[in-house]
């Protein structure tokens, strides 16, 4: 996900229907509990005493330990429970992972954005761990061929964009759901392909016809937007120090038909706990990469398959000297003429690392190629806008295919037209005993960390309510 660009010109009270705050309230709650939790932590950076453990008895089992996993698996031992956080990988953080080896520098393989409250107290988090987090430059550019926009055709792009968002957003709050591509503007003229990129591909990872008009209009919010020197990945990693984190232990099967206990196989042997929280993304549990005994329930089943992941990829080039001419962290789009598009990232925190970001229909199709079409388009696409000289000044490149990691198998979730409610199906426990928690199940900020970690966080509660009652 780019900058949550819908969101940008967007007055959240604008959109609200008159007298009400749409929700907007839960929601800027559910981003603070997000961010006072990573607060908590510079006072509290590791837990320390609990022993990982993939065998013998738990209380809780937490599967997957990408946001949503660390944010249980804290919650649960800070609770005083003998928690196992069992990963499938060498690594924490699932989808918001950095990487410091491809480029010398940190590459947010996953999530890079930090979309928070207005309210946040940002400079706080600041001292977290000696990690530095800075307010993401304000602006766009749009490249309109070899030229940049003027003011007035930012202005007209600014207006296009918000005329389309608020047009879905409305029929989002009809009685009936839609595909977003139904209730958008046809008369955008030659701005349309990019405002429908703007807020489908590079937004929701999927093309506007794949859209539900109800979730995109419930993931509305009033958000801005921050980026970490060292790395979103680097935060997640540095908020699961301690826990109990058991790496390269994928979970094979969950079998809760016991009364008292589940059981888990995992890699290294069976685990008992009294109950399991299960993060894996959706494109896992749709692959069945997990055997559940008993079979999961039809409701669940069928939400699985509904909710589907979308596609969402960075193409990462290094181009030493800036030869674009760009500032640390613009974001340039084009005045797309097709749905072969893109957006770029320039020089991440003032480095020489350029991220060019594909997604929806395009994007997948793209990335099932191979990361050496991914390249060549990235290349390809930066020369059209910026002339070949560009092309001699890429060095090191890679571009990143999520549809194909093995433990993901997709970017992140999006409800297609009459599936919203899958969402809601997928945060009703089985038996008291497995719960699931994710991006994938929270209603309103869903697609990104922060949707990861409230749902996270709410699972343990309602795991840590069950055990005491
Ligand atoms: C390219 C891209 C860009 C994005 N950009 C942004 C952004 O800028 N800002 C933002 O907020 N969000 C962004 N997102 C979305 C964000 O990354 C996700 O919403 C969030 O990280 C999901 O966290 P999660 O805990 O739900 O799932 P995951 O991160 O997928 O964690 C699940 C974990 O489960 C593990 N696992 C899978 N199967 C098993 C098994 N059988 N046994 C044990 N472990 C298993 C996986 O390895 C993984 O570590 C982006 C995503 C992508 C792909």
């Amino acid at each position: 996900m780019g900058r949550r660009s819908r969101k940008l010109k967007v007055d959240f009270a604008d959109l609200a229907p008159s007298g009400t705050a749409a929700g907007g309230f839960a929601r800027i709650i559910d981003r603070r509990s997000f961010l006072a939790a990573l607060l908590a932590l510079a006072a509290n950076p590791a837990l320390g005493q609990v022993p990982a453990s993939g065998t013998g008895t738990v209380d809780v089992a937490v599967v997957g330990a990408g946001a949503a996993g660390i944010a249980a698996a804290r919650r649960l031992a800070a609770a005083g429970k003998r928690v196992a956080l069992l990963e499938a990988t060498d690594r924490v953080g699932g989808r918001c992972v950095t990487d410091t080896a491809l480029f010398g520098v940190p590459f947010d393989r996953g999530a890079h954005w930090i979309h928070v409250s207005a309210t946040d107290p940002m400079t706080d988090l600041a001292a977290l761990g000696g990690l530095e987090i800075y307010r993401a430059p304000p602006g766009e550019k749009l490249r309109i061929g070899r030229r940049y926009a003027d003011r007035a055709e930012l202005n007209e792009l600014s207006a296009a964009r918000l005329r389309a968002d608020r047009a879905m957003n409305a029929a989002g709050h009809g009685q009936a759901d839609m595909a977003c591509s139904e209730a958008f503007p046809n008369d955008l003229g030659a701005l349309g392909l990019t405002v429908e990129f703007l807020l489908g591909a590079y937004s929701c990872a999927k093309d506007l016809s794949e859209v539900s008009a109800f979730d995109f209009a419930n993931s509305k919010e009033r958000e801005r937007d921050f980026f970490c020197r060292q790395g979103f990945g680097t935060i997640l990693e540095k908020v699961a120090l301690g826990l109990p984190v058991r790496l390269s232990t994928p979970v094979s099967e969950i079998d809760y038909s016991g009364r008292s206990a589940v059981s888990l196989q995992t890699a290294s042997g069976t685990l008992r706990a009294q109950a399991v929280i299960v993060t894996v993304s959706l494109g896992v549990l749709a692959a069945e990469i997990i055997k559940f005994r008993p079979l999961l329930p039809l409701r669940h089943f069928e939400a699985v398959r509904k909710l589907t992941l979308g596609s969402y990829d960075h193409i990462a080039l290094e181009l030493p000297g800036n030869p674009l001419g760009l500032g640390s962290d613009d974001v340039v789009y084009e005045k797309a003429a097709t749905n072969r598009t893109a957006a770029l990232l320039a020089n991440v925190s003032g480095t020489s690392l350029c991220m060019i970001d594909i997604g929806g229909g395009f994007g997948r199709t793209l990335a099932a190629q191979g990361e050496a079409a991914m390249i060549d388009f990235g290349i390809g696409w930066l020369a059209g806008l910026f002339g070949n000289s560009v092309k001699a000044a890429v060095k090191r490149r890679h571009a990143t295919r999520w549809d194909k990691e093995p433990w993901v198998r997709g970017a992140y979730s999006c409800a297609s037209p009459g599936n919203q409610p899958a969402r809601g199906v997928l945060s009703e426990s089985l038996n008291g005993r497995v719960w699931f928690a994710g991006e994938a199940v929270n209603e309103t900020l869903w697609g990104s960390v922060a949707g990861a970690w409230v749902s996270g966080t709410r699972a343990a509660d309602a795991v840590l309510k069950r055990l005491s009652a």
